[in-house]
């Protein structure tokens, strides 16, 4: 009977390790979730305070550690509304500069607000190549005129 009775000690501790090791293993994933979760939040609250102090400091008036961080923000600023500008342009659009909304560049005034749209960017380099050639003659021809100016 004392065999027996170690069996039924054994097996009831094997499966307590076994639920203790299943709890413990849905524990640490749960705190792993936890962890992950923290770090992300902490990830954007760092983006915040970034962001907060490009709005608060250009890279003339930014501590100098942060003079190239600030100026790198602002470069890559520019350069994203750039190639929005360009992804837009592509689309044949045009963004408001009053309520900021993308409209249709055979518009001349918005349709959402009113506001006067800016002209579409030229359409081909070429063509442009051109009138700049043309422009350099009539500088040449009017040279005289353009001085009285
Ligand atoms: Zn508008």
């Amino acid at each position: 009977m004392a065999f027996i009775d170690n069996v039924k000690d054994t097996i009831t501790k094997t499966g307590k390790t076994a639920v203790k090791k299943t709890k413990d293993l849905a524990a640490i994933a749960k705190v792993s979730a936890d962890i992950e979760e923290t770090k992300s939040l902490l990830k954007a609250v760092y983006i915040e305070i970034g962001k907060k102090y490009c709005e608060l400091f250009d890279k003339e008036s930014a501590a100098p550690d942060f003079t190239v961080n600030v100026a790198t923000a602002e470069n890559l600023t520019e350069q994203l509304e750039a190639l929005r500008t360009e992804r837009l342009t592509l689309r044949g659009k045009v963004k408001c500069t009053a309520c900021g909304k993308a409209v249709d560049n055979e518009y001349i005034f918005c349709p959402y607000c009113g506001e006067k749209l800016p002209e579409p960017p030229a359409p081909e380099a070429p063509e442009g190549d051109a009138e700049t050639e043309d422009e350099d003659i009539i500088d040449v021809e009017f040279d005289d005129e353009k001085d009285d100016e």
